[in-house]
């Protein structure tokens, strides 16, 4: 008999549309010929209100690729204003359809918050059933860029001097705000990334370049989030590394991303052409060697599992190789760095697929 897989697609974050890409690969590729004898799909789509859909609405998000809103107990109103700010609270009460009983394993591919960040991987762990991927402790290490940062000094991983802060201290009274930004100025210097701790593709991320861009991007920032961290600009290439495994986890070979943009930014990452991969990146062996090595040492430091994409800057003047974060739901759509690395690296996508899922069958009997 076939496994079921219960495929969690879509979610509430601002990534809703990318998990809905990715879920269309990943269908394909459990639907290709050394897949399909093994394992039935079973879609599950997370409307952009948070209630849970199985059956034909899923099948149809899947076909289509395009985002679907069930209107039930909503004004239109409301529609609108969820379908335009993933930010906004859950309209819609979570419910656990029926189907949910059926699944022997379950695949989420949801990106940024309540997909990536642990939410969803408890609820899969407290329904006893095993999932691809990270659990609660390693998505939630991995999603806030504060802990992540936390951990990746404490594994000896050299990375970017920041600051963290919290809504309170950016929302405080006039007087101790500016002090904080004397700081930032003092330890960190322009330019500096302002982001919100725990959102991904970045949503909420500034480059600034004065002490008023400093202080409209820390404002922003403390919309999206309670958390906030504050970077060092470095002048860097942008490279990425595939991890695939438990235990004894492997790195792909390092790809590389140029863009022309002033930094990858949203629309860098999502428009067509915007941005080019170069798999596997042109660097010295040594430097791809040890990329490698720092991307299994970052992996063991958050306690990541089946999969994860590690970025690094690599300064070329000087040689050094900076951490920058762990994504531990990296995009998954059939052109996505991720996949294309382990592709390179002589794991096809299909094949990528029944590993990640046996991964998670292997996490779950020990
Ligand atoms: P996200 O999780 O949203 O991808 P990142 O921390 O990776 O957030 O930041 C997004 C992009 O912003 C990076 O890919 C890079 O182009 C730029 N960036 C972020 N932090 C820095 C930094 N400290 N120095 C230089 N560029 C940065
Ligand atoms: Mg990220
Ligand atoms: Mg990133």
């Amino acid at each position: 008999t076939k496994l079921r897989v219960g495929l969690l697609f879509g979610g509430r974050s601002g990534e809703h549309e990318v998990s809905i890409s990715s879920a269309r690969a990943i269908a394909k590729a459990l639907g290709a010929e050394e897949n399909a004898s093994k394992y039935e799909i079973l879609p599950f789509y997370i409307q952009k209100d948070g209630r849970w859909l199985a059956g034909e609405t899923p099948q149809q998000v899947l076909g289509s690729g395009i985002p679907l809103l069930e209107s039930q107990n909503l004004t239109p109103q409301e529609q609108n204003k969820l379908a335009s700010n993933p930010q906004t609270q859950a309209l819609g009460r979570w419910q656990s359809p029926s189907q949910v009983a059926e699944v022997d394993v379950w695949f989420p591919i949801l990106h940024g918050p309540n997909g990536e960040d642990g939410t969803i991987q408890g609820l899969l762990t407290l329904m006893q059933v095993p999932f691809v991927g990270s659990g609660v402790l390693g998505s939630a290490m991995g999603m806030d860029k504060i802990a992540m940062k936390m951990a990746f000094e404490q594994a000896g991983l050299p990375q970017v001097k920041y600051k963290a802060l919290t809504r309170a201290q950016v929302w405080s009274n006039p007087c101790v705000f500016p002090k904080l930004c004397d700081e930032i100025e003092a330890t960190l210097g322009y330019p500096c990334f302002v982001k919100p701790a725990n959102l991904g593709s970045s949503v909420g991320i500034a480059k600034v370049r004065s002490r008023q861009e400093l202080e409209t991007a820390l404002d922003n920032a403390a919309g999206y989030d309670r958390r906030i961290i504050v970077e060092a600009g470095v002048v860097a290439r942008e490279v990425e590394c595939a991890v695939l495994g438990n235990e004894q986890a492997q790195a792909s070979v390092v790809g590389e991303i140029t863009f022309n943009s002033d930094f990858y930014d949203y629309e860098t990452k999502y428009t067509e052409g915007k941005a080019d991969l170069h798999i596997p990146a042109s660097l010295p062996d040594a430097v791809s060697r040890q990329i490698q090595d720092m991307a299994l040492q970052a992996f063991t430091a958050v306690d990541a599992a089946g999969l994860a994409r590690v970025d690094f800057f690599y300064v070329e003047a000087t040689g050094e190789i900076l951490i920058n974060e762990i994504n531990t739901l990296p995009g998954f759509t059939a052109t996505s760095m991720y996949p294309q690395l382990w592709a390179y690296s002589g794991v096809s996508f299909p094949e990528l697929v029944d590993r990640l899922i046996q991964l998670a069958l292997e996490r779950h009997s020990k």
